[in-house]
C-alpha cells in the first residue's frame, strides 16, 4: 500500500513548465490601499490569485488557489492608478499567489502605471521563482520583471524562517534590485537592505 508522506519542500518547477496561459484565471485575492509593510514607504498593494509552489507554512494559504477571490476588472485598475496618484505613495507592490504566474493582470496594471507616472511610482513584486530560474523563463514573466524595480525572489522555506528580516520570511529570499541586475547581468542586492 503506498505511504503518504507530507511535504516539507516547495515544488521546483522546470523552466517554463508553468505558464499564466495555462494557469491564471485573472483573479484578485485582495487589494490593500496605503499600506506600510509590503515594501518601502507608503504603498498600495495586489494579491493575485494562484501560486504552484506550495512551499510548507506558506503565509498566504487561501491565495495559492487561481480562483480565489474575484476577477480583476478596470474598475479595480482604475481605483488603483487613482490611489497611487496621491502624492504621498511611493509604489505599487505585487503580491500573491504568484505574480509570475499572473502576467496577464501585472503587465496591463504595470504598463499604465508606467504611461501615466513614469518612474515617478515604484513598482516591487514578491516571487517564489529565484531570480536564475526566471532568466529562462516565458517571455512574458521576462517582460514583467523589466517593468520592476524591486524583486523579492525565491520560495519560502520552513528550514530559513527569519521573522526578524526586512520584507521576507526566511533567509534564502532576497531583495534584489531588477534594473541593477539586469544591466550587470548578475543578481544586485537592494541598497537599502539592513538586515
Ligand atoms: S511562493 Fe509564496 S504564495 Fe506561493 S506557496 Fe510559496 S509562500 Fe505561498
Amino acid at each position: 500500500m503506498e505511504r503518504r508522506t507530507k511535504r516539507t519542500l516547495p515544488r521546483n518547477p522546470k523552466p517554463k513548465e508553468w505558464t499564466a496561459a495555462e494557469y491564471s484565471k485573472q483573479y484578485v485575492a485582495s487589494y490593500k490601499p496605503f499600506n506600510f509593510v509590503d515594501g518601502e514607504g507608503v504603498r498600495c498593494s495586489l494579491y493575485v490569485s494562484g501560486c504552484n509552489f506550495a512551499c510548507p507554512g506558506c503565509y498566504n494559504l487561501a491565495a495559492q488557489n487561481f480562483r480565489y477571490g474575484k476577477p480583476y476588472t478596470q474598475e479595480l485598475e482604475d481605483q488603483i492608478i487613482a490611489d497611487l496618484s496621491q502624492s504621498y505613495v511611493q509604489g505599487l507592490t505585487l503580491l500573491g499567489g504568484e505574480p509570475f504566474l499572473n502576467t496577464q493582470v501585472c503587465l496591463q496594471l504595470c504598463h499604465r502605471i508606467r504611461a501615466e507616472f513614469g518612474h515617478t511610482k515604484d513598482i516591487w513584486s514578491w516571487t517564489g521563482y529565484k531570480w536564475d530560474e526566471l532568466m529562462q523563463e516565458t517571455d512574458d514573466k521576462l517582460e514583467l520583471l523589466g517593468l520592476l524595480d524591486i524583486l523579492v525572489d525565491g520560495r519560502f522555506l520552513e528550514a530559513e524562517k527569519d521573522l526578524t528580516l526586512q520584507f521576507r520570511g526566511s533567509g534564502n529570499q532576497r531583495i534584489i534590485d531588477v534594473p541593477e541586475s539586469l544591466r550587470t547581468g548578475e543578481v544586485v542586492i537592494w541598497k537599502n537592505l539592513v538586515k
